[in-house]
């Protein structure tokens, strides 16, 4: 594969506990023992090739994002024993905050779902982890829930959807990561009420913390997000946000690699993945969405969602370009 193949998402009040009430200080990543070689790691095999290893990161706004639009690199990324840590930074909500019809709130069917896709490429590492944690984790004051599953990190902000316009919901007061950026909002707190930032730097600052304490000490750190450029990638509010978020908070940190995706375009675009790739983005939407149904919500395992399956197309952000 070449690097640059660019060329070519009624409420309830049902607020139900965690499954964890713990709180742990974020410290340093203690590494995965005796990790895979990136011999397999997608494109950043061929970056990263001769390297130990290899922290990757995908920063995305919903809880299907990755599968849909980054799922080849990210499965082989997994698969191949490099940690792969998954930063989703809005609940998915649609409006519904912390409620929803189904068996558990719609959020946290999505991150479920979400959950479960992960544990696909995660089972392929020949290695004993530790058994999986789903706790909150303190990051500059703020409580956020984490889940370790073997070489996999998720965390999960829950700040509110903000529709495809940008515009937010009423239910979540307007807020979106596009109005707080422009200051159009004053503040964004997470849909289940346990934190807000006052100010756009706190929550880039956030990011790039989480960027900081679980990137490995050595190997290439490649962080993987929505493309930014609107002429490149003309799409949801929520997915430019992410771009903007994760480039702003990976440039801060230094010593960072990235792959901006494509994503709803690339639906109008040639298929360009083989049969190995496309079952393994097929399995991990598959996953998630029975998720979904078995709590309760309605499928996006449908022609719409899955014309992007077997498509794949990103570019890799040049060292000097501005700031979005
Ligand atoms: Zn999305």
């Amino acid at each position: 594969m070449t690097p640059c193949s660019i060329a070519g998402s009624g409420p309830l009040p049902a607020n139900r506990p965690e499954p964890c009430s713990q709180t742990t200080v974020l410290s340093s990543f203690q590494g995965f023992v005796g990790r895979a070689l990136a011999s397999a790691v997608g494109v950043f095999g061929i970056l990263a090739a001769g390297a130990a290893q290899s922290s990757v990161f995908y920063v995305v706004p919903h809880q299907d994002d990755w599968q849909l639009f980054m799922g080849q690199n990210a499965y082989d990324d997994a698969a191949a024993g490099n940690k792969v840590v998954f930063i989703y930074l809005t609940a998915g909500d649609a409006g519904f905050r912390a409620g929803g019809y189904g068996s558990i709130p719609y959020y946290r069917a999505r991150e479920e779902g979400a959950k479960d896709s992960t544990r696909l490429p995660a089972a392929m590492v020949q290695q004993q982890f530790p058994a999986e944690k789903w706790e909150r984790v303190l990051v500059l004051g703020r409580r956020i829930m984490r889940w370790e599953n073997r070489n996999t990190v998720s965390y999960f902000l829950r700040l509110p959807d903000g529709a495809p316009n940008g515009a937010g919901f009423e239910s979540n007061f307007g807020q979106s990561l596009e109005r707080f950026r422009l200051g159009f909002v004053s503040t964004i707190q997470s849909v289940d009420g346990v934190f807000q930032f006052r100010r756009y730097r706190e929550l880039q600052d956030t990011i790039k913390e989480i960027i900081r304490v679980e990137r490995g000490s050595q190997g290439e750190v490649w962080l993987n997000t929505h493309e930014y450029d609107t002429g490149l990638n003309p799409t949801h509010s929520d997915h430019r946000e992410a771009g903007i978020l994760c480039v702003r908070a990976g440039v801060s940190l230094g010593g960072v690699n990235f792959a901006l995706w494509q994503d709803y375009i690339t639906a109008e675009m040639p298929q360009n993945i083989g049969t190995r790739p496309l079952i393994h983005k097929a399995g991990m939407l598959g996953a998630l969405n029975a998720t979904l149904l078995r709590t309760g919500y309605w499928t996006t395992f449908e022609p719409g969602h899955q014309d992007w399956l077997p498509r794949n197309y990103f570019r890799i952000r040049g060292r000097n370009e501005l700031l979005p």
